[in-house]
């Protein structure tokens, strides 16, 4: 992982990054029972999305629970964002990093409009904001160098 990351170019989801429900065990706001939550959510009400990586767009989906929803792979990497309102980007389309991708919005099971955002490594999802610090730790390292 470490190699793929030293060599990736890595952006924000959103703008401006306000963390509204942690990666982890949970109560889900809406059945009231705990839950695995596999990502993070993210404040935005129809707002510009971002590729965090380089890579292929998988698929444009629609799913119960995140809505309109885009995953993005990058090698062993997928990145998937959810509720979406609009789709920017088709499916098999490549992608820069940085690119916008789609506009949030607040489809799928929800309370109110939010970016969902998770990171599959190696088909395990991961704390999507360790790994974003992580990445960002080494593209500032090296831009230093
Ligand atoms: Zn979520």
């Amino acid at each position: 992982m470490k190699t793929i990351i030293a060599l990736s170019i890595v952006c924000l989801p959103l703008k401006l990054l306000t963390v509204t429900s942690p990666f982890g065990y949970r109560i889900n706001p809406i059945s009231g029972k705990i839950e695995f939550h596999n990502g993070v959510d993210l404040r935005a009400k129809y707002d510009t999305v971002y590729a965090v990586l380089n890579g292929i767009v998988r698929s444009e989906c629609y799913n119960s629970s995140f809505g309109m929803a885009i995953s993005l792979q990058n090698g062993e990497i997928t990145s998937i964002y959810g509720h979406l309102d609009k789709f920017l980007v088709n499916a098999q389309d490549s992608v820069r990093a940085g690119q916008p991708i789609a506009i949030s919005g607040s489809t799928g099971r929800l309370t109110a409009a939010h970016l969902h955002f998770s990171v599959r490594y190696q088909n395990r999802y991961i704390n999507p904001l360790n790994f974003l610090y992580e990445i960002l730790k080494t593209t500032n390292h090296e831009q230093k160098l």
